[in-house]
């Protein structure tokens, strides 16, 4: 069965903008594949961070994961850094990795272009990317297309490493992309890229009513003015929120509705925030019951990372050898 790697940062709790651009897939997949899904507290270290939030962002990570379905009875969850195998092969491969392509990466120029002083873990990152993947010979990861050019380079790094260890057969595959069906999507200012920095989120497990507030405001077609101005749906965020989360008929009166003024751009949010409830009800039930047993979470990674750590050392075992590392 082909084996799929993912990763998130532990930002905290997850937003509806990870969960339609990341996580549903991965639930979806989950299904279908052999899977590993990692909290990658170690690329989230390239920012300055506090132990206390870091720690609580982690775990509160995790519990946002398993509620939102996946389940550790189908799919490998763990921690990055409770399988240190990841660090060691991002030392070898550093080996590898020619200082211009990390320099080249779109993602490194943009965020060091914003640092007065740049750090070397920022270049890197790309790097540890790869040994996330690569460690457990991941033949398939979901990527979004703002990873696009991270995942060529894994590719590249794996090469570089067949060709000089393995030049017989190859070791490692080249992981291919799959491409998250809902690729993008933007934050309620209907502008930027949902993300947490840009303050433009809805939290999954946001209660109902703060969700409300923030979806009240939200921007939607700039031509509907009055209530009476007809609007086009595709410009709107709103409508694709709706795609993203009520049923195909509701969806088609959405669009119906508003390109005939049928209805104010309100009531439009109300009907999504009722979609946002049914499918994220179950969820915020899920995290509470999880919550209450903070010792099941821990269970569930301890056992997460055992799993992962014993593919990681496989791995290593065979990579040592072949590099002559004792
Ligand atoms: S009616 Fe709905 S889809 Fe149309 S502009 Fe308003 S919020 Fe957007």
């Amino acid at each position: 069965m082909p084996r799929i790697f993912s990763g998130i940062q532990p930002s905290g709790e997850l937003h509806i903008g990870n969960y339609l651009g990341a996580v549903k897939n991965w639930v979806a997949l989950q299904h279908q594949y052999e899977c590993l899904f990692c909290v990658v507290n170690y690329h989230a270290i390239t920012v300055p961070t506090d132990a206390g939030g870091l720690r609580e962002r982690t775990l509160e990570m995790a519990i946002s994961l398993i509620a939102a379905g996946l389940d550790p009875e189908r799919c490998i969850i763990f921690v990055q850094s409770q399988v240190p195998e990841h660090t060691e092969l991002n030392w070898i491969f550093n080996t590898v990795t020619p200082l211009g392509e990390l320099e080249r990466q779109t993602q490194f120029k943009d965020k060091a272009q914003r640092q007065e002083s740049v750090m070397a873990g920022l270049l890197n990152y790309p790097v540890l990317q790869a040994a996330d993947i690569l460690l457990y010979r991941a033949d398939l990861v979901p990527v979004g297309e703002d990873q696009v050019q991270h995942l060529e380079l894994s590719r590249e790094i794996a090469r570089r490493w067949n060709a000089r260890y393995a030049p017989d057969a190859p070791y490692f595959p080249e992981p291919q992309a799959t491409l998250t069906p809902t690729r993008r999507v933007l934050g309620l200012d209907g502008q930027a890229k949902m993300s947490k920095s840009m303050g433009n989120t809805v939290g999954l497990l946001e209660p109902f009513d703060e969700v409300w507030e923030k979806l009240r405001p939200a921007v939607t077609d700039p031509k509907r003015v009055r209530r009476t101005d007809p609007g086009t749906p595709e410009v709107c965020n709103i409508y694709h929120l709706h795609k993203g989360f009520s049923p195909p008929d509701t969806v088609s009166h959405v669009a119906e509705q508003c390109r005939t003024a049928g209805w104010g751009c309100i009531d439009c949010k109300k009907v999504l925030l009722e979609s946002l409830r049914a499918e994220l009800q179950p969820m915020h039930e899920r995290a509470a019951e999880l919550r209450a047993k903070p010792e099941r979470i821990r269970e569930i990674l301890d056992d997460g990372a055992g799993r992962a750590r014993a593919m990681a050392r496989e791995t290593m075992a065979e990579v040592k050898a072949r590099m002559g590392l004792l």
